[in-house]
């Protein structure tokens, strides 16, 4: 390198003007014009000069062959301080530019290596269903929805999604809890419908079953007892399910009053006369059913020994007994309030009777000829008997003494007279 390049570049690294040199030297700017171009050198004070002002050797600036070193090696014989090696000061934008550079460089692989991870949209998607189970009547079943990228197969988007039970199978219904039927009392059972896939029950409805009919053997029910109820019965529907009975064309000796017609009715009620003057009747079993029994049921039935009354009975109808001459030991049930007119009349064979608490009234000759009289009739109440006559008027206060009423006159009232008994309660 010249001097003059040398010249140049030493006073460009310190930002100098050549007029600016030019002072420092104390020469005029013409002359480091002239120095810079080439066209004279500076004389040997100038050199100095300039090695000073510039920190370099003197051989630095007249040694062409000084290329870009500036360490006078041939001024070995000079001191450091004199001629230290020359760190030339780099200017700033030296420095700002490569980094400028590297910070864009950075920034642009920052900013392609994030555009390159977003991925670019997929064309086209199918979707398909994967994992698929299939439900049953007992549980849902269930499928992944899957979206794939039908170009790259990347999995877009994975979706469960259940599947509705199956609807159950009906099975053929099945009997369970199966409860027989007897001769008094109904049967029942449970009809169950089960699922055929799953064993869930469905269905069940409680069923019930008919009794089943008596067995009889020798009229007698084998199974419950129950008397065999007489053919030949007649009965009257009274239209509401209930119905009369009469003796028809039965022929019983003993007869037995079922409880139900043969058609279903509720057997309540003994027709009048019913079975009046049948001299052949020697027993009659009336069912709990009965409330009512008409007047003159068993009038004249001279062979009857035995008849039960239904505790339902308020009344017993005049003449309903008369003349049952073998008649005995029937009970009066607790609610009768009337006992009518000759209803007991010539029942010979009574060895006593009881007449409830609850009777209020007894009809004349209710009890004519009845037994030998001595304590035959037992009264549950004493108190409050009065004596009327027919038309109703006041005969006299009955007065009892140990049941019985004490004056004879009295009793023979109630055994013969027409006289009717009133109790006042
Ligand atoms: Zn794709
Ligand atoms: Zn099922
Ligand atoms: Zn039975």
């Amino acid at each position: 390198m010249k001097l003059q390049d040398k010249l140049i570049e030493l006073r460009k690294e310190k930002n100098w003007s050549q007029e600016d040199l030019a002072e420092k030297l104390d020469v005029s700017r013409q002359a480091i014009s002239r120095w810079e171009n080439g066209t004279a050198l500076p004389d040997a004070q100038n050199i100095l000069r300039i090695s000073k002002l510039f920190d370099v050797t003197a051989d630095y600036l007249l040694n062409d062959d000084h290329e870009g070193d500036m360490l006078a090696s041939a001024d070995e014989t000079q001191t450091e301080e004199v001629n230290p090696p020359i760190k030339k000061e780099k200017p700033l934008y030296l420095y700002l530019i490569p980094a400028i550079c590297i910070i864009t460089l950075i920034a642009c692989v920052i900013i392609t290596v994030i555009t390159l991870n977003k991925e670019p949209p997929h064309p086209v998607l199918n979707s398909v269903r994967e994992n698929e189970i299939a439900p049953t009547c007992a549980a849902e079943g269930s499928y992944d929805e899957v979206i794939y990228c039908a170009e790259c197969d990347e999995e877009i988007c994975r979706t469960t999604k259940s599947i509705a039970k199956l609807a159950h199978t009906l099975s053929e219904s099945v009997t369970e809890n199966e409860i027989a039927p007897t001769c008094t009392a109904e049967g029942s059972y449970d009809e169950v419908v089960y699922c055929q896939e799953c064993d869930e029950e469905l269905l069940r409805t409680h069923r019930s079953t008919e009794m089943i009919s008596h067995k009889y053997q020798n009229r007698k029910c084998v199974a419950c007892g129950k008397a065999q109820p007489s053919e030949g019965l007649l009965y009257m529907s009274n239209g509401d399910g209930t119905c009369c009975v009469d003796i028809g064309d039965c022929t019983d000796e003993n007869i037995v009053i079922p409880d139900y017609s043969p058609s279903g009715d509720r057997v309540t009620k003994i027709r009048t006369r019913a079975f009046a003057g049948h001299n052949n009747l020697i027993s009659v079993q009336i069912p709990e059913t009965v409330q009512v029994i008409g007047e003159g049921a068993f009038e004249q039935c001279k062979n009857l020994e035995s008849v039960n009354l239904p505790s339902k009975i308020t009344i017993i109808y005049s003449y309903t007994f008369s003349g049952c001459e073998k008649l005995k030991g029937v009970e009066i049930p607790a609610g009768v309030y009337h006992i009518g007119e000759e209803a007991f009349a010539d029942c010979v064979s009574f060895e006593s009777i009881v007449i409830p608490a609850s009777v209020t009234k007894i009809g004349a000759f209710a009890f004519r000829d009845f037994s030998d009289c001595d304590g035959a009739i037992i009264f549950e109440i004493y108190d409050g008997w009065e004596l009327h006559d027919p038309t109703g008027a006041f005969v006299d206060i009955v007065d009892f003494s140990n049941g019985i009423p004490a004056d004879p006159v009295m009793y023979i009232a109630l055994m013969y007279s027409e006289y009717v008994w009133i109790r006042h309660q």
